[in-house]
Order: structure tokens, then C-alpha cells, then sequence
């Protein structure tokens, strides 16, 4: 079976090259071929950071190992791990953080076991990178939640919690505040557990979930989340069980899937051989189990746990007292370890079943549409202005612009109404939501809405507008504070 390699930048060649020598030396049944992506390939003008052979490549294999990429700094560049994540739908980032008996923790040493699976959705939220300076003071960024994106991600989970025989699956969202986007993510996860009924699903503020896992992390087991709050969670959980350097990472999607590491190319020891090379590993493995290769994967894992347990590290983590091993030596190790098993967590050898990835070369997009609702219309629209005078000033200014189809309903400035009604003690920047609704029960027309746009433009510069839907007599959009 064949896949794409990615060594990566900084840190990424050495400890893509020992992860493979452990796995060559097992004998896994791999060919590899090498792609050129990363931040040197950036630097020789492929914009998105790999060259049109590796995305072939990786089209054609289905799967791709890879190392850390750098994100080179500056504004228009996007990075080449989220933009890859992006191109192919990789939507579940799954990330398993495990007690790992020799790496000591504050959780380890008061015997608390740790085993949480945390599924991010990879693909949307604020991730998208949409932003916009509305004025010289405000920039403006658009948090796409959606139905189809939210679904495939949580049944992913659940899916993989059923496999997995979880106690329990949780999402983690803020719903209260964002009733409309974390409120249709939370949604779409109580429909998917009516299909799991045997499984414990329950929901958490994320605030209280952060808390709750680090008091007592034992009680999770699956967590699904949105891109940035998950993101920002699986770090948490890197942390309650050792670090970065035992945080393992796979981007799975319906044809392609990325295996790598959490952490990035670590520039400060790049290049001197002194890189942790357990999470590329760990993602290895959860890459060979994903393939079939059962019995290479479990093989390896216990010769990891066990030379962990004897108290091998690198120089990140472990017993000072006891001389840390390079990269190289840690790899050497492992090996020398394959056939032993670790007093803690011994993985069953179970014989290898392979699955070849489902390559399906692709002619076409695919759209993901869910059913439209019934009645939609048009009910007003929010014109986002730019402007420096007080809310009075510009209500009175917008009085003539509604014409016979609209009626000026309130100022927001910031998300906090302002007019009719409001405090003087809200601060206010030089943007503000005009919110305008029709003035009699007859929809609206986008016609009649640039109508408005050209007349508004007489007064203000106009940022953006947003539609104001009704979808089956229920608004689409949500209120001001304090409206
Ligand atoms: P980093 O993860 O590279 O390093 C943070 C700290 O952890 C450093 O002190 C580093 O030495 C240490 N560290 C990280 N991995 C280690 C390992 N395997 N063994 C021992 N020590 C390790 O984070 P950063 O410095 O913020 O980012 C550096 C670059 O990596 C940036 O360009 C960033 O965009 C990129 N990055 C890439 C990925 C990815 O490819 N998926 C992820 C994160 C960051």
C-alpha cells in the first residue's frame, strides 16, 4: 500500500525519518512516496505551499503522513496545515490524549487516568479566515457554522465513540451566547444521538468544560466541538497529559485523510537532533490502525509504553537526573523494545485486516445542501455604516431613507442597541448596524433592499448588509442586546 509523505519543515525531517525507521522496522507494509509541501515551497512561489505534483500525489494515495509545517509570517499567507485540512474536507480533527505510564503529570502522580478523545470540526467556524477592516478601527470576522458540516463531524464522533465503546460523548459549545451558530451545532448533535441510543451523550458550556477537565478529567471520555473552541481544548488536554509532545493528530475525511503531529516545526531545536518524536508516532499509529496495519500498530505502541515506562525520554520531558536520549537514539530504543509488553495499558496484538483508503478520483465538487425550509422571506435588513456621530444624529438622518417600504428599527453599536433606546455609558467605535424591517407585512425584495443601499449611500458609507430572513414565520437572525 502506498502513501504520501510530507517531511515538513524545522523539527519535521528528523522525526518524520525515525518514526519511519520504527516503522520500517517492523515491517509495515508502507511505500512512500515524498511530496515537496511546506514553507519551503512557499518560498519558491506555490502559493498554497505545495507544488501541483504533491497535490496530485495526495488526490490519487488518499493519505498523507506529514511533518510540522511553518506558517511563514505576514499578512496573505495562509497556512499550508489548515489549508490542506480545508482543500480535501478533512472535517473531524480527532486527538486522543492517554495517560502514558513514565510520562509524569500532576494526574499521573495522584493516579488519575486520563483517556479523552477530542473530534473538532476542521473545516469551518472562524477558520475560514474571512476578515475584513470594516473601518480603519473594526475588522470584522465571519464565523460560518453549517447544518452539513456540523453533521458530518458529529457522526463521525459518534460513530467512532460507538467503535470505540465510549461511556460517554459530550459537546462542548457557548449556545448561550451564540444562540444561532453553537445553537445549531448543539442541535445537530441531539439529532445525530437520537440514531445512538446506547450511547451517554450530554452537552457543556465550554468555559465550564475547561474548568471541569482540569478538576476531573476522568469524567470525559469523546468531547466534539467546533474548530476554535476544540482547538483550544485539545491543547488543554495535551497539557494534562504530558504536552505537546504527546498530542497525536488525525484529519479524517471521506477521501482523504492527514496524519501529523499537534506540535509545530519547533525552530529552536531544529536542525540538532534533540526532537520528541512521540506524537508524530502516535499519529503514525492511529494512521496504520486506520489502514488495517492492527498488529504493526500494536506492536510498536507497547515497545513505546514500555520504553517510556523504563524511563527513555528526550530531553523535553522525563527524569532529569537520567541522560535524555537524541532523536535518533530515542527511535533506536523503541525497536530494540518491539516484542516487550508495559506493565500499564498493554495493547492487544490483534492481526492486521488491511483496507485499502477508498480512492475515488473525484470529477466534480460536491454540494452539501440540506432540505430548504418552507416560506422564506425577506423581512429587513442590517446595513452596517460607518460613521462617528451619535445614535441620534444618524436615526435622524435615516427618517427619509426607509421610504414607503421600510421603518428604521434600531441602532446597535458593537451588538448593544443604542437607539431608540440605550445608555450613554456605552462606548461606541465608528461602526455601527442600522436595522431596518418592513413597514407592513409584505416581504421584501432584494430590489427593494439596493433601493435602500442607494439611498443610505447619500448619507453614510455603507460597510456590508445581511439579509433579515423569515424561515417558516421564525427569524434567522438574532436580536441586539438590550433590543
Ligand atoms: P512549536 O510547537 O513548534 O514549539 C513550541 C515549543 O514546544 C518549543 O519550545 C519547541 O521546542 C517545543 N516542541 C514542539 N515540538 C516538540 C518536539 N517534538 N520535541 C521537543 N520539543 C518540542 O510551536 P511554535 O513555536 O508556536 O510554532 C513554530 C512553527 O510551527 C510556526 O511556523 C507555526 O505556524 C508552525 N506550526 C505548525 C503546525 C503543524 O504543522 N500542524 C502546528 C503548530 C504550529
Amino acid at each position: 500500500m502506498k502513501i504520501a509523505v510530507a517531511k515538513g519543515d524545522g523539527i519535521g525531517p528528523e522525526i518524520m525519518e525515525a518514526v519511519l525507521s520504527i516503522f520500517n522496522a517492523s515491517k509495515v507494509g508502507l511505500e512512500y512516496e515524498f511530496v515537496d509541501m511546506g514553507k519551503w515551497v512557499f518560498d519558491k512561489g506555490f502559493s498554497n505551499g505545495m507544488t501541483t505534483a504533491a497535490q496530485q500525489t495526495i488526490e490519487e494515495l488518499g493519505i498523507l503522513f506529514k511533518g510540522p509545517m511553518e506558517t511563514p509570517k505576514g499578512k496573505g499567507v495562509k497556512s499550508v496545515n489548515v489549508t490542506a485540512r480545508k482543500t480535501w474536507n478533512t472535517y473531524a480533527n480527532k486527538r486522543t490524549f492517554q495517560t502514558l505510564h513514565g510520562v509524569e503529570t500532576v494526574f499521573s502522580k495522584a493516579g488519575i487516568p486520563i483517556d479523552i478523545t477530542i473530534v473538532r470540526e476542521n473545516i469551518e467556524d472562524t477558520y475560514g479566515g474571512i476578515e475584513h477592516m470594516l473601518t480603519h478601527d473594526v475588522a470584522l470576522s465571519r464565523r460560518f457554522i453549517t447544518r452539513p458540516g456540523s453533521m458530518q463531524v458529529i457522526r463521525y464522533a459518534f460513530e467512532m465513540a460507538k467503535q470505540k465503546g465510549a461511556r460517554r460523548i459530550t459537546c462542548g459549545h457557548k449556545a448561550n451566547i451564540m444562540k444561532l451558530t453553537d445553537g445549531l451545532f448543539l442541535d445537530c448533535f441531539y439529532e445525530v444521538a437520537k440514531e445512538y441510543p446506547e450511547l451517554n451523550a450530554d452537552d457543556k458550556i465550554v468555559d465550564d468544560l475547561a474548568m471541569q477537565l482540569v478538576v476531573k478529567p476522568q469524567q470525559y471520555d469523546v468531547i466534539v466541538m467546533t474548530n476554535l473552541q476544540g482547538d483550544i481544548i485539545s491543547d488543554l488536554c495535551a497539557g494534562l497529559v504530558g504536552g505537546l509532545g504527546f498530542a497525536p493528530s488525525a484529519n479524517i475525511g471521506d477521501h482523504i485523510s492527514i496524519f501529523e503531529a499537534v506540535h509545530g516545526t519547533a525552530p529552536d531545536i531544529a536542525g540538532k537532533n534533540l526532537a520528541n518524536p512521540t506524537a508524530l508516532l502516535l499519529s503514525g499509529l492511529a494512521m496504520l490502525r486506520h489502514l488495517g496495519f492492527t498488529e504493526n500498530a500494536a506492536v510498536i505502541e507497547n515497545a513505546l509504553l514500555y520504553t517510556l515506562e523504563q524511563g527513555t525520554h528526550t530531553g523535553d520531558f522525563g527524569d532529569r537526573s537520567k541522560p535524555s536520549l537524541n532523536t535518533t537514539e530515542f527511535a533506536g530504543a523503541i525497536i530494540n523494545n518491539f516484542g516487550k509488553l508495559p506493565q500499564v495499558n498493554a495493547k492487544p496484538i490483534v492481526a492486521n485486516d488491511l483496507s485499502t483508503p477508498a480512492v475515488c478520483l473525484l470529477d466534480r465538487n460536491s454540494m452539501m445542501v440540506s432540505k430548504e425550509t418552507e416560506d422564506e422571506k425577506i423581512v429587513g435588513v442590517d446595513m452596517f455604516i460607518e460613521s462617528i456621530e451619535q445614535p441620534d444624529t444618524i436615526a435622524q438622518k435615516c427618517l427619509h431613507h426607509g421610504g414607503i417600504k421600510f421603518k428604521l428599527i434600531n441602532i446597535s453599536n458593537r451588538g448593544t442597541q443604542v437607539w431608540p433606546t440605550g445608555s450613554k455609558y456605552t462606548n461606541l467605535v465608528n461602526q455601527y448596524n442600522l436595522r431596518f424591517e418592513a413597514l407592513n407585512e409584505n416581504p421584501l425584495t432584494q430590489q427593494d433592499v439596493i433601493g435602500l443601499y442607494v439611498s443610505l449611500s447619500a448619507d453614510f458609507k455603507i460597510c456590508s448588509l445581511e439579509l433579515l430572513n423569515k424561515w417558516g414565520g421564525q427569524k434567522a437572525y438574532s436580536l441586539a442586546q438590550g433590543q
